[in-house]
């Protein structure tokens, strides 16, 4: 396989924005595969136009509007009329088809309904001609994952080239095993993933994919742990009575969950085999303190710890509240913040703190990784929301113990989630790991009250938060999501932040937050919400893992209909911390009574468990293609749920294989072995050990 260079089409900028989304070799084009795929549907008539619905029309323009400029963003607005109704159309940024728009041009527009002040609109739609479109109606085209600069045109047609080009890869399912499941070929799955005729064969095609992301996973984890066995623990950490003062000293007592799992924690550290644990519970459960405690216990044995978190807001986070709590309870360590976003100067001092064990314990993000980083005596490491990471990080951080020697070269490993997995799906998954579940909430909490309410309920909801923060309360708003795209995110949450400003009373302060933002600004504004002297935070999703401050109690979601309900239930998780009764609204824009039905899901319950199963029962395989998952995704294309059935077939024939052939020998296993080898190297690589 060629280095993407080689490629036909590919100028030196392609070739630099195809790096970035991790594409280095024509196979890891051809792998990349669609994140959705667009059905054009047929051309529907203005007149039965439903919010909510992504729709064509073939109409004409009876009337320009004009270009207005709101700050830097150029809005152009036109009615649009066929025989069946007129409707106002919007566009962003796009200031040069002023000039088309002149009354009578008659053209296919396809773009996203939506009600505005009461009226239905389409905002931002692509234009056809009437003959291009009808070509592409009832085609599933592939939507791939981009970057600024690179067009869904330009990969998809490097795709397509290499297809027709009939470069294809060795398949390295045995043949036996593909017969046995009725696996497509690899070549055709391949093809068909990228260019499915219809949904039969995207369906086909995808089973085997997923089965070859699940089974060379479970080989590689079986594998590596048939090699490692059990790691003896050469840091055999005992108990310390200022863990047992501190929980003294908390102004609450750990629940039994908390309690049962601490002592499981403590048994591992002192046991004769490093620790490979996954701490499961539900948002809220009080996952953070354990982690404290646990590397509390093993920095006062003379060791260091770290802790790890996904993003730089909830290292920061973390940072704040252990050094503060250490303080207010005198326990005597060093804690230090290790974060990408940190000068050259700082990460520098950093580093030689850290190598000369001045600092104890060292929380960051995936930075504490760099090898740049040299622990002294690093006997535990403690990842947070371990699912936003993928394996790839975790499993180098597995490799970044603290001994001379590399053979012996491990610390002890804990990992957290929120992501409620079956404990069945949990051990094939996490092979390797010991689970433990925090499976109760802290007595003090209030069920979170729910309600799914529609755009006009808005003013009512704002009503609502004015008399929370009266109250002294804080409140989060998660903006209207905008077509994966941060720069029209960042512009859509500044935007409904200035309309709020007008809305909500002038004494409360209303401060922004989105994934542009430099990470010290972000950090900054994070700061100031939990200090309480912001009282409305209005935000993307980039709030929606860890983030805790507890004095929150109201959680409104813009677009609710947009989210998958996984993601809806850790944006809920953000209130209801405290013992203060915290709510959550559910704005939901659509008129589809689906979107509704979905929704009330999470009015039922507030467990996550619970809303997983519901969400998969009642969502349609279809219904999948548009609802934003959550990051939540170890694989590629594989979803444990979703795929679940998958899943316990591959891992049936990864175990019955690997038991009756543990060196996979044989000819007929030659690609097999080779793949499973390159995996894991992949996986490891990212340290250079
Ligand atoms: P998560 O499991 O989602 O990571 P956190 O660890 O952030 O949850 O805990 C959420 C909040 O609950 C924090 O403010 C924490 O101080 C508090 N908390 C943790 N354990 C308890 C408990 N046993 N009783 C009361 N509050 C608790
Ligand atoms: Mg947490």
């Amino acid at each position: 396989m060629g280095d993407i260079r080689s490629l036909k089409g590919v100028g030196e900028k392609t070739e630099v924005l195809l790096r970035k989304l991790g594409i280095d070799t024509t196979e890891e084009l051809i792998n990349y595969y669609p994140r959705t795929y667009e059905v054009f549907s047929p051309i529907s008539e203005v007149g039965r136009l439903v919010a909510g619905e992504t729709a064509a029309i073939y109409a004409k323009v009876t009337r320009n509007q004009g270009t207005k400029k709101i700050r830097n963003l150029n809005i152009t607005t036109a009615v649009f009329t066929d025989n069946s109704g007129s409707i106002e159309v919007t566009w962003f940024n796009m200031p040069f088809l002023q000039k088309m728009l002149r009354p009578g041009f008659l053209t296919v527009l396809r773009g996203r309904v939506i009600r505005k002040n009461g009226r239905i609109v389409i905002e931002q739609p692509a234009m056809y001609q009437f003959d291009e479109y009808r070509k592409l109606v009832n085609v599933m085209q592939p939507i791939y994952s981009l970057t600024a600069g690179l067009s869904n045109k330009t990969i998809t047609k490097l795709v397509k080239g290499l297809l027709d080009d009939n470069i294809y890869f060795e398949d390295f399912i045995p043949e036996r095993i593909r017969n046995q499941y009725e696996l497509p070929e690899f070549a055709a799955a391949v093809k068909k993933i990228h260019f499915p005729n219809n949904f039969e064969e995207y369906k086909e095609a995808r089973r085997r994919l997923v089965f070859n992301e699940f089974f060379s996973f479970i080989i590689m984890l079986s594998l590596r742990k048939m090699n490692l066995g059990t790691l003896p623990n050469p840091y055999k950490i005992g108990k310390c009575p200022e863990v047992k003062e501190l929980c003294d000293k908390l102004p609450y007592k750990l629940t039994g969950a908390q309690q049962r799992v601490l002592a499981e924690i403590q048994t591992d550290l002192a046991g004769d085999r490093l620790m490979s644990r996954l701490v499961q519970g539900d948002v809220g459960s009080g996952k953070t303190i354990l982690a404290v405690l646990a590397l509390m216990q093993v920095a006062l044995s003379g060791y260091q710890g770290a802790l790890m978190a996904p993003t730089e807001v909830l290292a920061k986070q973390h940072y704040e509240s252990v050094t503060k709590m250490f303080l207010q309870y005198g326990v005597n360590l060093n804690v230090a913040l290790l974060t990408g976003s940190m000068t050259a100067k700082e990460k520098r001092e950093t580093y030689d703190k850290i190598k000369n064990h001045e600092v104890d314990i060292i929380i960051g993000t995936h930075a504490l990784i760099q090898d740049k980083v040299e622990y002294d005596k690093l006997a535990l490491v403690v990842t947070d929301e371990q699912h936003r990471f993928g394996v790839r990080q975790r499993e180098s951080f597995m490799k970044k113990g603290g001994s001379d020697s590399l053979a012996s070269c491990n610390a002890h490993v804990l990992v957290m989630s929120a992501t409620p997995i079956p404990r069945t799906l949990a051990i094939i998954l996490y092979g390797d790991l010991d689970i433990s579940i925090v499976d109760e909430l802290p007595a003090n909490r209030l069920p979170i009250k729910n309600c799914v309410v529609d755009t006009s309920y808005r003013p009512n909801a704002y009503r609502f938060i004015e008399n929370e923060v009266r109250k002294g309360h804080q409140a989060y708003i998660i903006c209207p999501m905008v077509e994966e795209n941060e720069e029209l995110e960042a512009e859509s949450v500044i935007n409904y932040t200035d309309l709020l400003k007008n809305e909500l009373s002038d004494d409360i302060q209303i401060e922004y937050l989105h994934g542009k933002m430099k990470a010290t600004d972000k950090n900054a504004i994070m700061e100031r919400f939990a200090d309480n002297e912001i009282n409305v935070l209005v935000s993307t999703t980039v709030i929606e893992v860890g983030i805790n401050v507890p004095n929150s109690t109201v959680m409104l979601v813009e677009n609710a209909e947009r989210f998958g309900l996984a993601q809806l239930h850790q944006l809920r998780g953000r209130v209801g911390r405290g013992d203060a009764q915290s709510y959550c609204i559910f704005i939901n824009s659509s008129e589809k009574d689906e979107a509704k039905e979905r929704l009330e899901i999470l009015v039922k319950s507030n467990d996550g468990f619970y809303i997983a199963q519901e969400d998969l029962k009642l969502r349609g395989p279809g219904d999948l293609l548009g609802i934003r998952q959550s990051g939540d995704m170890v694989f590629k294309i594989g979803d444990i749920y979703q795929d679940a059935t998958v899943l316990k077939a591959a891992s049936d024939s990864a175990k019955l294989l690997l038991a009756e052939n543990p060196g996979l020998s044989g000819k007929e296993y030659e690609r097999l072995s080779a793949y499973v080898e390159k995996l894991e190297k992949k996986h490891s690589d990212t340290l250079n050990l």
